[in-house]
């Protein structure tokens, strides 16, 4: 397996999946298929394509560094019960996302994060059935 083969299936890999996820992730995924993968392989594809802007590496105060195949502008919820980051679908947002970062580029910032938090639906599900129960 050479090295583009290695860094398609990453890409490929992050593209399929919404959950926003990690190096340790992709790479849980990736192993029953590329047995020979390593961690740090799958790392350092997934540095070079945020770098190269072909994917967005997400800066949240989980600490994780999380990966996303989708470009578009949007914002990003993560679930202060179980940590899960999904994306927020609003075009209201996604507008105003635009506008900030244009302003942050105007004032000389490269990169901004903003976040915000809830209760997923999962959980919120989760919940409910427990307090069924
Ligand atoms: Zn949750
Ligand atoms: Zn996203």
């Amino acid at each position: 397996m050479n090295r583009s083969m290695q860094r398609d299936a990453v890409l490929n890999e992050l593209r399929s999946l919404r959950t926003h996820p990690t190096a340790e992730d992709i790479y849980n995924r990736l192993r029953p298929r590329m047995p020979k993968i390593s961690i740090g392989t799958v790392y350092r594809n997934l540095e070079q394509l945020s770098a190269a802007g072909i994917i967005r590496k997400l800066e949240l105060s989980d600490r994780l560094r999380r990966f996303d195949g989708d470009l578009s502008p949007h914002f990003h919820r993560r679930c202060c019960s179980c940590g899960a980051v999904s994306d927020i679908p609003s075009e209201r947002l996604d507008a105003l996302f635009g506008e900030l970062a244009a302003a942050a580029a105007r004032n000389g910032c490269s990169g901004y994060n903003v976040e915000f938090t809830g209760v997923c639906g999962d959980c919120r599900n989760n919940k409910k059935t427990q307090n069924e129960e």
